[in-house]
């Protein structure tokens, strides 16, 4: 429980199947996850999950936004 006891080279993440801590370090083999019963439990949901957050959003989906939202705020900001 104490802070300084961590190496600054280990980091600890958040466990995706049940939320607790986990060690992101190679001596975790089940990392992300805290243990191998987490892994188990939840790899399936979470390997298409990080599958649908790892491919890139549309490109041009995302360039016509700021184009809509610069015009949109063309206020009289000054006066
Ligand atoms: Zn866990």
């Amino acid at each position: 429980m104490s802070a300084s006891d961590r190496s600054p080279t280990i980091r600890t993440v958040r466990c995706p199947a049940c939320g607790g801590a986990s060690r992101y370090a190679v001596d975790n083999p089940w990392r992300p996850f805290c243990s191998e019963r987490c892994k188990n439990m939840d790899f399936g949901a979470w390997s298409s999950e990080q599958y649908r957050v790892a491919t890139p959003p549309t490109a041009g989906d995302e360039s016509d936004e700021p184009s809509v939202l610069a015009s949109d705020s063309q206020q009289p900001a000054k006066h």
